[in-house]
């Protein structure tokens, strides 16, 4: 039998921002391979399938992406519907391409269901546009981080041409980031909101300059961050933090 592999996106951790589609596949899933993100409610959405953890968390041990492509390739010879569940959008520095060709040179159907992506989840949050009249008309998803071996990363030039920058697992590296946009000529006032764990209950943000990126992070309670920067941020990083029960108790 060769069964069909779905390359779902998870959201960014709200249960209710997962689609119908991801839901249904869940629903029929023989097999569920899943990042560490992605929180138990979505996986309760399958209660009949085998469950793998794959997940891959900064710093800690993680599954190869190598023996991630076989097992995925081995389990659609033994079932039909095999979900892939990654955080937020599979698309977007979520190694998918590597899973979907080496699925495609076995002759494995493979799909791509969408997700709503963590930058988009934290304009949300925080009720900014990322895009604005007039002011922002250019977004851009960065990374500053590359794999081993990988060749480097241009996300400076990217981040320098974009009006909003949306950074994505930068918050442990934030000292290096700000000096490098700093020293690339962004100017030290250039607003910034941290938004860590978006969308979901304990959801926060943290808000402040470029200049004091590098403060901002140190507070971070250690969940998921997303570092949003440009002009379209002024407002909102000019009032008070949207903090958090978390934070707010923990000062
Ligand atoms: N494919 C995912 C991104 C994976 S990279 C997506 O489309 O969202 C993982 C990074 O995403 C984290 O280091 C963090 O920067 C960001 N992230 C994921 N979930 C988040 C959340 N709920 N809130 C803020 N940032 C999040």
């Amino acid at each position: 039998m060769s069964g069909r592999v779905y390359l779902v996106g998870a959201g960014p951790g709200a249960v209710d921002l997962l689609t119908l589609r991801g839901a249904r596949l869940l629903g029929a899933a023989g097999i569920v391979f899943h990042d560490a993100l992605v929180p138990a409610e979505i996986l309760a959405l399958a209660p009949q399938a085998q469950k793998v953890p794959v997940g891959k968390r900064c710093g800690r041990h993680s599954t190869t992406q190598r023996f991630i492509n076989k097992r995925l390739a081995d389990a659609a010879r033994t079932h039909e519907v095999v979900v892939r569940l990654k955080g937020g959008d599979p698309m977007l520095f979520g190694r998918a391409q590597e899973e979907i060709e080496y699925l495609q040179q076995r002759d494995i159907p493979v799909e791509v269901v969408p997700g709503v992506t963590a930058a988009l989840a934290a304009a949300a949050q925080t009720r900014v546009s990322l895009t604005q009249r007039g002011i922002a008309r250019s977004v851009a998803f960065v990374t500053p981080r590359v794999g081993q071996g990988a060749a480097p990363s241009s996300w400076l030039d990217a981040a320098c041409a974009a009006d909003t920058v949306a950074i994505y697992m930068g918050a442990g590296d934030a000292p290096a980031i700000a000096r490098a946009l700093l020293d690339a000529g962004k100017p030290a006032s250039t607003p910034v909101l941290v938004v860590e764990n978006a969308s979901r209950e304990d959801g926060s943000t943290l808000t402040g300059t470029l200049a004091e990126l590098p403060l901002l992070a140190e507070r971070l309670g250690g969940g998921a961050a997303m570092i949003l920067l440009g002009e379209v941020l002024r407002p909102a990083a000019a009032v008070a933090e949207q903090p958090t029960k978390r934070k707010a108790q923990a000062r």
